[in-house]
C-alpha cells in the first residue's frame, strides 16, 4: 500500500488559570486546557492520527504522563517526534483534517494561523492542513464547558 490513513481523538479538561494552547498557538481565553503537557488537545489528536497511520501506537505510549520529561511539554515537540518516526520508515504526511469541539471561545479568527503552525511542524504546505471547529450545542462535557475534544485524520504517503 502506498497511502495509509490514521485517526486520532483526544479530550482535555478546561480549567481557570490555565493558558489555552490549541494547534500550537496561545488563544486568548478565560479558561485553558489541563494536562501533564501543555494539553494542546488538537495537536494530541493529530499526533495520534500521524502515529495511527503506520500503527505506531499512541501518544500515551510514546510520551507517558508519568515521565517528568513531558511535564508542561510543548505538544509541537511531541508531534515532531511522531513525524520523525514516520520519516524514518520512509513515509511522509499527505494531509490532515481535524475538528476541534469547544464551546468558547470562537476559534474561527485563529483557524488559518493554526493551519500555518501545524503545517510548519509537519513540513507540509498549509493547504494540506484542514482545521475545523464546532461547538457541542451546550450538550455534554464540551457543552457545559467542562472540557474540549478534538478529532483528526492523517494520510501518509510512501516516499
Ligand atoms: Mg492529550
Amino acid at each position: 500500500m502506498s497511502v495509509r490513513v490514521g485517526f486520532g481523538y483526544d479530550v482535555h479538561r478546561l480549567q481557570k488559570g490555565r493558558r489555552l494552547i490549541l494547534g500550537g498557538l496561545h488563544i486568548p481565553s478565560e479558561v485553558g486546557l489541563l494536562g501533564h503537557s501543555d494539553a494542546d488537545v488538537l495537536l494530541h489528536a493529530i499526533t495520534d492520527a500521524v502515529l495511527g497511520a503506520l500503527a505506531l501506537g499512541d501518544i500515551g505510549a510514546l510520551y507517558p504522563d508519568t515521565d517528568a520529561a513531558w511535564k508542561d511539554a510543548d505538544s509541537g515537540e511531541l508531534l515532531k517526534g511522531a513525524l520523525a518516526k514516520v520519516h524514518e520508515l520512509g513515509w511522509q504526511v499527505g494531509n490532515i483534517d481535524a475538528t476541534v469541539v469547544l464551546e468558547r471561545p470562537k476559534l474561527r479568527p485563529h483557524i488559518d494561523a493554526m493551519r500555518e503552525r501545524i503545517a510548519g511542524l509537519l513540513g507540509v504546505s498549509s493547504d494540506a492542513v484542514s482545521v475545523k471547529a464546532t461547538t457541542s450545542e451546550q450538550m455534554g462535557f464540551v457543552g457545559t464547558r467542562e472540557g474540549a475534544a478534538a478529532y483528526a485524520v492523517c494520510t501518509v504517503v510512501r516516499n
